[in-house]
């Protein structure tokens, strides 16, 4: 006999706390804006981070083998153990060797590298205790953290810095309930590769106050020429560092859902409890899709580094496209990325007094010129935009010139439109400084 204290009346069936208080910011913002396209205009969507979406961007012939190979196979259809077949965990090692020395134990297969993500926060994190991420950046921390009441507190990063951490702002933020500090490198949305200098001054700061790091290294290795990747975990001494990585940007299958999570802690300081911890959490979702694990030690082995260097160049072309383009456009200053697939543009709103923020920008954007480009605001970061360099290069030409008409359509006035291309000459030589020298209507 169940007990009630007293008989329903009625339904009554709420969603849980959880439910309510997770979110997905882009989401929200996006399912919240006024987007009608001009119909006379097709639209160009620079607003999805997945490189499949136009279809130009592929993974090579040997990775689509690999999966159909492993569809004949009986055990990529059984459930595998939590954390992931053995074969697939040891292929994940030597992959990632350039992290440092790695045993399959301390490798645990997830569901994408978001699902790697959760698990490093809910390990590290109780209800409570904060974690600490950049401002701007990928929210996804966000949406896994909050419903479980660990907070997230933000530090900056740098803009005219090429967007490195403000570390004395990093620092400032540490309090006792700090659990964990977040490093995107390279960074979504912003394009920064951090140098080795960059990286261990973070690990420093992590180290004199006893927090472990979370890398999301999800782009690692897609870095343009003249840039290094330098994985976090090479660089740790003592800072114990769990890094997310995953087949998702670089392998370009964002569908197929495999990451990984990786334990780096050469020092023995998180101890058994965090592994074993790692492998509770694991057993929540019964392991990943083992069609993609069984084929996971041919797809690491055998691709080719050509189609690795092909893609990222095809992308730092359309970075230096998008640059180009934009950079000569009034009241737009982009920054021109090292890596990743994303450009961030700062939208000189003082110009364009006519939208209240960022989002009335983007808005206004796709009803005229049809062209989407995500707020800042879905990074915590007002007055930019982000693109994506992944669309093919003709619909990033077009989409660049409708973005530089929009604002030339815009911009409080033509003589501010002249005084722009006057000033323009001026500045041209100089890239990192254009716009700073054109007036602004408060
Ligand atoms: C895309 C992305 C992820 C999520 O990757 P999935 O493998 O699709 O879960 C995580 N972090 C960053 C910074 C990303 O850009």
């Amino acid at each position: 006999m169940s007990r009630r204290s007293r008989d329903k009346q009625s339904w009554e069936v709420r969603a849980s706390t959880l439910a309510r208080n997770t979110h997905n910011l882009i989401r929200g913002i996006v399912e919240n804006l006024q987007v009608e396209p001009n119909p006379n205009k097709e639209l160009i969507a620079l607003s999805v981070g997945d490189p499949t979406t136009f279809g130009n961007l592929n993974p090579p012939e040997q990775v689509l083998q690999s999966v159909r190979e492993s569809i004949q196979w009986h055990t990529s259809r059984g459930y595998a153990p939590v954390t992931g077949h053995l074969e697939a965990r040891q292929a994940v090692a030597e992959y990632s060797a350039h992290q440092g020395p790695i045993s399959p134990e301390n490798v645990i297969l997830c569901s994408g590298c978001s699902h790697a993500l959760e698990l490093a926060i809910t390990v590290l994190a109780d209800s409570g205790q904060n974690v600490l991420v950049p401002r701007p950046g990928f929210m996804i921390y966000k949406t896994v953290a909050e419903g479980l009441g660990i907070r997230i507190k933000f530090y900056d990063l740098l803009p005219h810095k090429q967007w490195e951490v403000d570390l004395e702002d990093l620092e400032s933020q540490i309090d006792d309930d700090t659990a964990a500090i977040v490093v995107i490198n390279p960074s979504n949305p912003c394009g920064s590769v951090y140098r080795k200098e960059h990286l261990c001054d973070i690990i420093n700061i992590a180290s004199r106050n006893h927090i472990p790091i979370i890398a999301d290294e999800i782009y690692e290795h897609f870095v343009f020429s003249g840039h290094e990747f330098v994985a976090m975990s090479a660089l740790s001494q003592d800072v114990p560092i769990l890094t997310c990585g995953g087949l998702t940007k670089r392998f370009l299958v964002p569908g197929w859902r495999m990451g990984w999570l990786i334990v780096h802690d050469r020092h023995n300081i998180l101890g058994k409890e965090i592994v074993k911890g790692l492998h509770n959490v694991a057993s929540k979702i019964l392991g990943p899709c083992t069609l993609i694990q069984r084929a996971l030690p041919s797809i690491l082995k055998n691709t080719p580094q050509s189609f690795f260097d092909e893609v990222v160049l095809f992308i730092e072309n359309q970075a230096k496209l998008a640059y180009e383009e934009l950079r000569r456009v009034p009241g737009l200053r982009p920054i021109m990325p090292q890596g990743a697939m994303y450009m961030m543009i700062e939208i000189k709103m003082s110009m364009f007094p006519k939208f209240e923020n960022e989002l009335k920008f983007v808005e206004r954007m796709v009803s005229e010129q049809s062209v989407f480009c995500l707020p800042g605001k879905c990074f915590c970061y007002p007055n930019y935009m982000r693109i994506v360099l992944t669309v093919p290069e003709d619909i990033l030409r077009e989409a660049c010139q409708r973005i530089s008409l929009f604002c030339k359509e815009n911009i409080t006035s033509r003589e501010k439109m002249r005084e722009f291309e006057s000033s323009e000459m001026a500045v041209q030589k100089d890239t990192k400084v254009i716009c700073e020298d054109i007036p602004t209507i408060a």
